[in-house]
């Protein structure tokens, strides 16, 4: 794709965190200018602050996320931490018969899954107590989300690609049916195509060109333990966590309960609650030999939602030089493949690896205008719990 003039992009992607830059670094690996436009630091919302996970086998990308993550660090030149497999341990039967379904899933789409019994589980996780039993998924796995984003960034760049940071984009200009230009707090751009990949901002932001995208964010945490000896295989899951052992020993873990918030009434501040105490109770139940480890950190971020949980990743109609691109909550793992979608749209207005068509925008035209009160995703203040 050709340069839209000297102060613009062939393409600009608003938004700096793992979707909006391994789209441009796909792209730019294929010899298109691209421009990242970042409001703060890249990778400073949800992609800084996850949990690592690469496992999203209801996702029509699975394959091609499960395809590219062992090879990620060859394909970008840079570290990910990228460890494969995971294991989900089960305190109880009624646990182990709902994992099970990652099991026939991953089975479906030729991923083998090994069910585990309480001795086994206990062997591989030493700091396993009392459990009824588990599964070894030959899928998935985690990577360090820091070195994830530094990695994309420092790929695009190598490319050709540019990144500006702390510019916030406050509006876009647009002629008959195109975007041409967006206006940031610093300067103006022109492009020929735009993507917003703004996680949970996407929607104010695409309302701006008349596209709506149904979001809601809810604040999630994460607690960090103190280093301990490390586990043969560091992405262990179970009692409603999600989380992974670090490289360094770090136990990293978050999971439910999330709080619903209007992300204009935060000010953009991300920071943790009592809701932390929860996670470090139930991490505490399913790692009962590693009570002992001290928590040393703690955070928290907003995760996107779209009304039925999927991304969405699509070309609008109108204009008809815009991709969106938000992740409704499995957007780290998913980046890869996400950012593969996005150039294929981009480039092409189709995805040449996989369907898409759950992924569109069309699918919310009948959305009740009250969505989020009829679903309860209401912030606290707002009569929610
Ligand atoms: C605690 C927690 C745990 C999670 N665990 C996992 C997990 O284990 N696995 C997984 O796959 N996913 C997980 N997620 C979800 C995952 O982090 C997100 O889905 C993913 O990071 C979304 O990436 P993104 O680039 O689409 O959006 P974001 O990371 O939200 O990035 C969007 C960027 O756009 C920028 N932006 C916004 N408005 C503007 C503007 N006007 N101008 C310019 N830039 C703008 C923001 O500053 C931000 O940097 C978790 C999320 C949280 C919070």
């Amino acid at each position: 794709m050709s340069r839209a003039g000297s102060e613009g992009a062939a393409v600009i992607v608003v938004g700096g965190g793992v979707t909006g830059l391994s789209a441009g670094w796909w792209l730019a690996r294929d010899g298109t200018d691209v421009l990242v436009i970042e409001a703060g630091a890249i990778g400073s919302a949800a992609s800084g602050r996850n949990g690592g996970g690469c496992s999203h086998h209801h996702s029509p990308l699975f394959l091609e996320e499960q395809r590219l993550w062992p090879m990620l660090d060859e394909l970008l030149g840079y570290p990910t931490e990228f460890r494969p497999n995971r294991i989900r341990i089960a305190l109880d039967e009624r646990q182990f018969r709902l994992y099970r379904r990652a099991l026939e899933n991953g089975a479906r789409q030729g991923y083998r899954t090994d069910v585990l019994d309480a001795k086994q589980i206990r062997a591989l996780v030493p700091f396993a107590g009392e459990v009824y039993g588990g599964y070894f998924h030959h899928f998935g796995g985690h990577a360090n989300p820091h070195r994830t984003v530094q990695a994309y960034a420092w790929a695009l760049q190598d490319h050709g690609g540019r990144i500006l940071q702390h510019a916030p984009v406050l509006g876009f200009d647009t002629r008959g049916n195109r975007v041409v230009g967006v206006r940031t707090s610093r300067s103006a751009f022109a492009c020929d195509h735009l993507v917003i990949a703004a996680g949970p901002a996407t929607g104010a932001l695409a309302a701006q060109l008349g596209v709506s995208v149904p979001l809601m964010s809810a604040r999630a945490e994460m607690i960090v333990t103190e280093p301990l000896a490390l586990m043969q295989t560091g992405g262990v899951d179970g009692n409603g966590l999600y989380g992974r052992q670090t490289l360094r020993g770090n136990l990293a873990y978050g999971g439910g309960p999330h709080e619903w918030v209007e992300l204009q009434d935060t000010g953009g501040r991300a920071y943790s609650t009592v809701l932390q105490g929860s996670i470090a109770r139930r991490l505490r139940a399913l790692f009962p030999q590693a009570a002992h480890a001290r928590v040393i950190r703690s955070w928290a971020g907003f995760i996107e939602n779209t009304p039925d949980g999927r991304p969405v990743i699509d070309r609008p109609a109108s204009p008809g030089n815009l991709t969106i691109a938000t992740l409704s909550s499995v957007g780290f793992g998913l980046s890869p493949a996400a950012g593969r979608a996005v150039r294929d749209l981009v480039v092409s207005g189709t995805c040449g690896f996989a369907d898409l068509s759950t992924l569109g925008l069309g699918r919310f035209a009948g959305l009740e205008p009250g969505w989020r009160a009829l679903q309860g995703w209401l912030p606290a203040a707002a009569g929610g719990e």
